[in-house]
């Protein structure tokens, strides 16, 4: 039987087992890619002044629960639970644990939930603020984000770095703003020597009555995805993703243009270990090893 990237990963110590599938520590030779990598990114973006803000890897509570994540992909969610209870409850916590048996019971729910993707906590954050200065608004982030998605496919990871940069103002503004990074995103991927195409996509909505969000996604061309052949038996792998919300976190914040309009918003996405993985997949386990153009895009 060949031998699974995964495992060669293991094996080359870039990804670390952790006995959960999804859940991996990496080398610093992995988290190097991933820094250079960054760094292009911000040759790419920079230029335009993002505002870059740094969220912890869990999000407010309330913030989470406005957004409507929970309608739309509640299978994919995670949250923070603590022990709340007096001693009398920890002795019982404690014999549950002693007899193997179930002992989350008796957690309860904080005031924190895991980060779904990098951009759902400033919605709410630059609302706050106030409507948008003119020209609208633009932002850098990066973050951890859970999902509850536990794969043997190395690309398909439970918690996993998402960078993006999203846009805040006019639909014309946003719809520019997106054009511009899938033109970017195309001469980023070159730059690195992988190969990928572009094509429409959707998000995995929950149930029956997300198959009609699904289908309304891709008719008016929301979502579009970066592919690249990273996993032997699949298709190819979203590494970026290019998403406009319309008027959806506008409405749900109450976040204005200038002009007092409902804002619109973009957000272009990357997937920071993806990325990482199709480097690895296309050009080899060892980093000294890449073409010479490819070291040059990322070590200068
Ligand atoms: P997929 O269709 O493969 O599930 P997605 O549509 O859920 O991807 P987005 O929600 O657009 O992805 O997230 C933005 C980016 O984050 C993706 O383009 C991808 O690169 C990365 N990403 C998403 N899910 C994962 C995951 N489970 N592990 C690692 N990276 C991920
Ligand atoms: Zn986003
Ligand atoms: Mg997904």
């Amino acid at each position: 039987m060949p031998v699974s990237l995964l495992d060669r990963l293991f094996a080359a110590g870039l990804l670390i087992d952790t006995g959960v599938d999804g859940l991996y520590g990496r080398s610093g030779k992995f988290e190097e890619v991933i820094t250079r990598f960054e760094a292009l990114i911000d040759r790419f973006g920079g230029a335009d002044n993002p505002e870059a803000i740094r969220f912890p890897p869990g999000m407010n509570r309330a913030h989470f629960e406005g957004s409507g994540y929970m309608k739309s992909f509640p299978q994919l969610a995670g949250t923070v639970h603590s022990f709340c209870g007096c001693e009398l409850d920890h002795v019982s916590l404690l014999q549950c644990l002693e007899e193997g048996k179930d002992w989350t019971g008796q957690q309860q729910a904080t005031d924190i939930v895991l980060t779904p993707a990098a951009c759902y906590p400033l919605y709410p954050t630059i609302a706050k603020r106030g409507a948008l200065k003119e020209g609208g608004g633009l932002f850098d982030l990066q973050s951890y984000c859970f999902r509850h998605e536990p794969s043997k496919e190395p690309t398909r990871m439970q918690l996993f770095r998402m960078r993006e940069y999203v846009r805040m103002g006019t639909p014309s503004e946003v719809m520019a703003f997106r054009q511009d990074w899938m033109e970017r995103g195309t001469k980023l991927m070159e730059e690195v020597g992988l190969p990928f195409e572009i094509d429409v996509a959707n998000d995995p909505f929950f149930g029956r009555a997300g198959r009609m969000y699904k289908n309304n996604q891709r008719s008016q061309n929301l979502k579009f995805e970066l592919l690249i052949p990273v996993n032997a038996d699949a298709g190819p792998t979203a590494c970026m993703s290019f998403n406009y919300h319309q008027d959806h976190f506008g409405k749900t914040w109450g976040l204005a243009t200038a002009d007092g309009e409902t804002a619109h918003t973009a957000c272009v996405g990357f997937g920071l270990e993806r990325i990482a993985l199709a480097l690895f997949k296309h050009h080899g386990l060892e980093t000294e090893d890449w073409p010479e153009h490819v070291r040059r895009a990322l070590w200068g």
